[in-house]
């Protein structure tokens, strides 16, 4: 069996350090391994305009500065296929198929929809398009025939729902769509890196985000003002670690080698908790590490985000091409979606 990645990402900001240890930084390295016959990476524009119908504009500028943060992190269009959602029309109609094989309560109990729902204030006036988009995200992964799907923990129940739907279909019109299966970070502080303000998720949505793009004074200020353990007050007082999001950032990119280059008196992050747990050892120190460290891992990324932008068509060259090429992929699909269905009805005239 060929072995298929599709994932994504809405155009609804620019890309954060929870987008990166959550999901690029393995794209990349899928990507690199050679394991993959096929890598797929979608700019989900129709997905973002689902809760940003009113702002094209906003949708549209961050299709630019997404394309830019993967071409920055390593992703490669000679490895990868990076399209727009929108210009799949074949998307669309896959989704419409597919609706017929959800039902509204089940499309309900979506856990990350329903938080979702609460964080937009939808309860009232719920979109359409909003609710149904997991319906769109399983025709997102089966147009390509995706079996790999590398994504943070919040999008274990859109995998969940687009099993059931492919289960589904094959068991109603016979075996034509793959099942995939969800990739997390192997790293449990990676799975939803908090915001630095202490919220569960790091979220364009909610502005408590480290961008990939922000300037070395910009993570400089954020890292300062980060919440910690709330009852740390005196530096000699024993701190908490584990909802402390320096330390989970920490955990996400400090190496031992960061320990010998900017602070030698720990050989490593287990020694540096244990004496905040403890006692004694001060938040702006911790602070002033994990500033060292993620200056260190996005210094580059933001050199080499700087030199793409310096071209921008040429950054939209790079996603027709990946569109038209997506586009010829899920038509195939669709195709093979229709004849199952027996909706082909014109199939051979066409010479299909
Ligand atoms: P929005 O608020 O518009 O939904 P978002 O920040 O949640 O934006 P998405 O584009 O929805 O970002 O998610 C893209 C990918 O990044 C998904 O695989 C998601 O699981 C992952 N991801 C997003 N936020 C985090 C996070 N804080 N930690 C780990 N992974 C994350
Ligand atoms: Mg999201």
């Amino acid at each position: 069996m060929k072995h298929i990645i599709l994932t994504g990402d809405r155009p609804t900001g620019k890309l954060h350090i929870g987008h990166y240890v959550g999901s690029l930084r393995r794209r990349v390295e899928l990507q690199n391994s050679g394991d993959y016959d096929k890598i797929y990476i979608m700019i989900a524009d129709a997905q973002a305009l689902t809760d940003n119908f009113g702002e094209p504009e906003k949708v549209r500028a961050n299709i630019t500065e997404v394309a830019l943060d993967y071409l920055a992190c390593g992703i490669d269009p000679a490895r990868a296929t990076v399209f727009v959602q929108s210009y799949v029309s074949e998307l669309t109609e896959l989704t419409f198929y597919y609706m017929n094989l959800v039902t509204l309560s089940r499309l309900e109990r979506n856990p990350t929809v329903k938080a979702e729902i609460r964080q937009k204030n939808f309860e009232l006036s719920l979109p359409m398009g909003f609710l149904t988009y997991p319906v769109s995200q399983t025709a997102d992964i089966t147009a390509f025939r995706a079996d790999t799907v590398p994504v943070g923990e919040d999008q274990l129940p859109m995998l969940e729902q687009a099993r059931e739907i492919v289960r589904s279909f094959n068991g109603l019109y016979g075996e034509t769509l793959t099942e995939p299966k969800a990739v997390l970070p192997e790293n449990k502080s990676c799975l939803r890196l908090p915001g630095t303000d202490g919220m569960a998720k790091m979220s364009k949505s909610l502005g408590n985000c480290i961008y990939l793009s922000d300037s070395a004074d910009e993570i400089k200020r954020k890292v300062m003002g980060m919440y910690t353990d709330p009852n740390h007050l005196k530096v000699s007082d024993p701190g908490n670690t584990k909802d402390n999001p320096t330390f989970i950032y920490l955990d996400a990119f400090c190496t031992d080698e960061h320990f010998k280059r900017y602070l030698p008196e720990y050989a490593d992050l287990d020694e540096m908790k244990a004496h905040y747990e403890r006692g004694g050892l001060g938040d702006m120190k911790v602070k002033k590490f994990l500033n060292a460290v993620l200056q260190e891992v996005l210094e580059p990324i933001r050199a080499r985000r700087e030199e793409f932008a310096k071209d921008i068509p040429a950054v939209w060259d790079i996603l027709y091409k990946g569109s038209v090429e997506a586009r010829k992929v899920a038509a195939e699909t669709l195709s093979d979606v229709r004849k199952a269905m027996k909706i082909d009805y014109f199939a051979d005239r066409e010479g299909r």
